[in-house]
């Protein structure tokens, strides 16, 4: 190749441009239509089709192409359990004795509970890594989690900051996560109903909270579906906050107080679970049990995502910030409570996977024995894994992927590049 004035032109030119859109701090507008895109590294980060489809939906976005998700949790649970690294493997000891290993390559994210160990060099080697490690109490209550130096995309959490400063986004956001949060009720209780006074169908399908479920033999009453589906449309135009806490508070209260008929009931009564409601801090009843144990480890999940993608997960814009508490997590799991931690505890007491002699009952409060635990936490890790179509985008990706796509489409909203953020909503 000539080495000439006119290459040498060409080339600082170019290293110019590169220069101007690195300190322009804002990253350009996808490629339109490009058949670079599919096979980019980046295009399960930079969205290009779902973008442009949430501006001008003309074409359909092309299906994703997730990285592969060989790597699953790490989840370290007996109180006298220590994790040691050897070599490229996460060794789990139990009183000195080997119980367990996982190669390092293998592990997505670490969650400990209780006063499980981590040797210093396993940690390390988690940072070092991008490994998530999360810290839970022995009874599962989300306490915190450990990365590295952070993502290095400060621009986004600019976007963040600005945005929660903001009282009419915030209001816009808000308004969309209850409505969905309501909507993905309303649609649980009707795929799912068995009703304690409707007929029981042994042959329905698992529960879940998506349109792959089919639906219960069971109706559910029409005046619960229509009060919900009113709720939601009412979350979704609500003029303040302390409105649509109220309109928040009242289809929780209608969805919880009906929680009972989504529950199987067994021929021997000593096997049946009880829910009169919702209580918690702490849960006194087994579901309530279950359903606190599969908020947090739902929690724990969006905190992790978000902190993976570059945004804060403690500064929210819904619930407000308080110490330790990870506010944007919760406002982003509003719509996927009941789909994902309420359909967690329908598939495991209806499956009879957790019976009522899986729980501890000391001074008020209900937990899960170590085993029950064990199995209620691979029943969670399935439903993460468990391919959803989404509504909008209409591919097909897991739970645990549908979380992190979530998550950059609301990095494209507190960025101006889309006008709305797209919540996902179940049929
Ligand atoms: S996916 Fe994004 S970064 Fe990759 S080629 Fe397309 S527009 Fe460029």
């Amino acid at each position: 190749m000539p080495f000439d004035d006119e290459l040498v032109e060409l080339t600082v030119s170019s290293i110019n441009a590169l220069r101007g859109i690195a300190l322009a701090a804002h990253i350009p507008p996808p490629l339109e239509d490009s058949p670079k895109c599919p096979r980019c590294s980046l295009v399960g980060i930079c969205l290009p089709d779902e973008v442009r489809f949430l501006n001008r939906p003309a074409v359909e976005p092309r299906p994703l192409f997730p990285a592969l998700q060989n790597a699953l949790p790490l989840y370290v649970q007996s109180p006298r359990a220590f994790v040691r690294k050897d070599g490229d493997v996460f060794v789990i000891e139990v009183e000195k004795e080997k119980a367990a290993e996982a190669r390092v390559v293998e592990v997505s994210q670490v969650a400990l509970f209780g006063s499980t160990m981590l040797s210093a060099s396993a940690l390390h080697e988690c940072v070092r890594r991008n490994i998530p490690v999360s810290w839970h109490t022995y009874g599962g209550w989300f306490v915190g989690h450990t990365i590295g130096t952070g993502h290095h995309n400060v621009e986004t959490r600019t976007f963040q900051y600005q945005a929660s400063f903001d009282s009419k986004k915030c209001l816009q956001l808000a308004r969309g996560w209850v409505a969905a949060k309501i909507a993905n009720c309303r649609t649980l209780l009707r795929r799912n109903w068995r009703g304690r006074s409707g007929f029981e169908n042994d042959d329905a399908p698992e529960e879940s909270g998506d349109e792959e479920s089919g639906s219960s033999a069971s109706q559910a009453p029409p005046e619960l579906l229509t009060a919900l589906r009113e709720d939601a449309a009412h979350a979704a135009k609500a003029p303040s906050m302390e409105v649509l806490l109220g309109i928040e508070g009242a289809a929780a209260s209608r969805y919880f107080q009906n929680f009972s008929a989504l529950l199987k009931s067994d021929t021997d009564p000593t096997m049946n679970f009880d829910f009169m409601g919702r209580n918690r801090r702490p849960p006194k009843d087994p579901v309530n049990a279950l359903l606190s144990f599969a908020y947090s480890m739902l929690t724990r999940e969006w905190t992790i995502t978000l902190s993976g993608v570059g945004l804060d997960p403690y500064k929210g814009f819904y619930h407000q910030p308080r110490f330790a508490r990870p506010a944007l997590a919760l406002d982003m799991m509003e719509p996927f409570r009941s789909l994902i931690a309420d359909s967690v505890v329908l598939m495991a007491i209806n499956n009879g996977e957790i019976r009522p002699t899986d729980f501890i009952r000391a001074a008020g409060s209900c937990n899960l024995t170590d085993s029950g635990r064990k199995r209620f936490i691979a029943a969670f890790e399935r439903r993460m894994q468990q391919e959803v179509t989404h509504p909008i985008f209409k591919y097909r990706l897991s739970y645990r992927r549908l979380l992190e796509v979530q998550a950059r489409l609301l990095i494209r909203y507190l960025s101006g590049e889309i006008e709305e953020y797209p919540n996902f909503v179940t049929r």
